[in-house]
C-alpha cells in the first residue's frame, strides 16, 4: 500500500493496512493526516500510480 502525508507532503509505502503516523521520523503527523496514495492519485491523474519513497508532492487541489 501506497500512501501521502498531507503535512509534509511524501509519500511513502507501507506493510500496513493503515499507518497511524507518518513514516518520516521528522515530521509529526498523525492517523488522520495520512491519506491512501489511491484516494490522492484518483483526483489528480497526473501523478504515477505508483509513487516514489519519499519524494514530496505538492497538493494539487486548488
Ligand atoms: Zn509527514
Amino acid at each position: 500500500m501506497y500512501f501521502w502525508c498531507s503535512k509534509c507532503f511524501r509519500a511513502f509505502s507501507s506493510v500496513e493496512e493503515y499507518p497511524f503516523e507518518c513514516y518520516f521520523p521528522d515530521c509529526d503527523a498523525g492517523i488522520y493526516d495520512i491519506k491512501t496514495w489511491e484516494s490522492i492519485q484518483e483526483k489528480n491523474p497526473s501523478l504515477p500510480e505508483i509513487p516514489q519513497q519519499g519524494k514530496v508532492y505538492p497538493p494539487q487541489n486548488r
